[in-house]
């Protein structure tokens, strides 16, 4: 099948692209895929730049996934390797289960983050009971103790190690080479390509803005000194070494991170996204909001968004969190959507709102206590019903169905966090990105229905998001701004403010 695919797009290609729907809509005939006018749109665009660099910024559920899949099979003649990389382990299967209805004899392999494997050396340094808990819990829910680190795992100790034969993440890293489709994630990819070097790769980074976006780091009062190397002579086994050079690299790296950014008090702080993609031959980037970090000369497509928001209902609270009723307001909207919905997920803008939530709600399970991925599954699961978290909560999480989203104000940077000063213009812009990626939470497949409450009435003093909000109304969303000073709550025509 893959070189059927391969040949009749490659013949196809040079002689008459505008059959293109045609011979497509055949070759995946066998497979059960049938494509829509904007997916071949995107496969035009890619076969047609002839750039380096491509970007694809088309809205969720544009089958984006199925056609880079094509893309890359019908390429892949050209390529040593074609990598996959995407921001979730959830999001990392689906792309497998995508390339598996391709029915190719072919089998990708599928990298997760080291945290998803665990250390048996680790592990055999635990007393037997807690050896045997750890081994019952799912990769998700690996303790830190226990998972694969490469400051543990170093090249030279990984060839001692006395478990290197049943381990399964060097089985993993042995496969690399001598694959041809991998599928990975954003932190792995700067690892996997440094092991690829030299290698003519396809480089397809799907929800992009992960990768390019500035990223947020925490800086505790410990990092800000620079830590005490330990030295092997000081210890009386490898592993007793090992464990505590790992704590010495993940305290050095961030003493760096913060001397590089002039960091001087511990908190939560911004820094510039950074990756080296010249090792790869050709990149694409997908995601529904472009970054504006894209390289330069990136040849870009713009799918415009044609999602159905009718079942979606948007409130806008009449608060604001410098508002005296603003918990209060807080807490009823989280009690009644809690009431009704069965996945209520809380947006926060920090760690403090964070703790508030849990302790108006003890049962409320956040970020600060779990892994985002973890809460999602167990969101998803029904083992919980409200979640709240920051940061990747806004950009990264995918919970299809009927659900609530709370936002807990706008999601402006804060300067006090920030590593450069932020102008309004930048700090807007910021916040527009977030608050779209938040929104972005809600419609994750067809099924997808519910109501987004937002407890920020600054809204109506930036047009960008008034203009967001009504295209949203446009597309079918209802649009509600309570308003206090009316008797009963109505349906307002949001006004843009000039
Ligand atoms: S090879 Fe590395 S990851 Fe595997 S068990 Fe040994 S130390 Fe742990």
């Amino acid at each position: 099948m893959l070189s059927l695919v391969a040949a009749v797009l490659a013949r196809f290609l040079k002689n008459d692209e505008k059959k293109l729907p045609q011979v497509l809509e055949k070759i995946l005939e066998k497979t059960g895929i049938k494509l829509f006018q904007t997916q071949i749109d995107i496969l035009l665009f890619l076969y047609h730049s002839s750039n380096k660099f491509k970007a694809v910024e088309a809205p969720t559920g544009t089958g984006k996934t199925i056609t880079y899949i094509i893309y890359s099979l019908s390429k892949e003649h050209n390529f040593d390797h074609v990598i996959f990389s995407t921001f979730t382990k959830n999001l990392q299967q689906q792309i497998y289960t995508e390339f598996h209805k391709f029915s190719l004899d072919i089998e990708p392999l599928v990298i997760f983050g080291k945290s998803s494997y665990i250390c048996l050396d680790k592990l055999s340094l635990l007393p037997e009971k807690e050896q045997e808990i750890i081994t019952r819990l799912k990769p998700g829910e690996l303790l830190k103790k226990t998972a694969v680190t490469s400051y543990y795992c170093s090249q030279e100790y990984r060839k001692l190690c006395p478990h290197r034969e049943n381990c399964e993440y060097v089985q993993i890293l042995s496969q690399i080479k001598n694959s041809k489709f991998l599928i990975v994630n954003h932190f792995l990819l700067p690892h996997i390509l440094r092991r690829l070097d030299d290698r003519r790769i396809l480089l397809v980074i799907d929800e992009c803005h992960q990768l390019l976006s500035r990223r947020v780091i925490h800086i505790e009062k410990e990092d800000l000194s620079e830590p005490e190397k330990p030295s092997p002579e000081n210890f009386g086994t490898i592993q007793e070494f090992n464990l505590t050079y790992e704590k010495y690299m993940i305290q050095l790296q961030k003493y760096r991170l913060a001397k590089k950014y002039n960091i001087q008090s511990p908190g939560r702080y911004e820094i510039p996204a950074n990756f080296d993609f010249s090792s790869a031959k050709e990149v694409i980037f997908f995601s529904a909001t472009m970054p504006e970090t894209l390289p330069e000369n990136c040849d870009l497509l713009q799918i415009e968004d044609r999602t159905d928001w009718s079942n979606v209902k948007i409130i806008i609270k009449d608060t604001n969190y410098r508002k005296k009723d603003y918990l209060n307001t807080l807490r009823q909207t989280i009690k009644k959507a809690t009431g009704k919905y069965s996945r209520v997920i809380v947006l926060a803008t920090s760690h403090q709102q964070l703790r508030k939530i849990r302790e108006m709600f003890p049962d409320a399970a956040t970020t600060l206590d779990e892994k985002p991925f973890t809460l999602i599954e167990k969101l998803k699961s029904g083992q919980i019903n409200l979640v709240a978290g920051t940061d990747v909560f806004w950009t990264g999480i995918d919970v299809p169905g009927r659900k609530c989203i709370i936002m807990t104000k706008l999601p402006f940077p804060s300067p006090e966090n920030s590593d450069e000063e932020i102008s309004f213009v930048t700090g807007m812009q910021i916040m527009l990105k977030k608050f779209k990626q938040g929104m972005g939470r809600m419609l994750r497949s067809s099924r997808c229905c519910g109501e987004i409450f937002i407890l920020d009435n600054r809204i109506q003093k930036f047009p960008e998001v008034i203009d967001y909000l009504q295209s949203l109304s446009k597309k079918g969303a209802t649009v509600i701004f309570e308003n206090k000073r009316k008797e009963n709550t109505q349906n307002l025509r949001l006004r843009v403010v000039k």
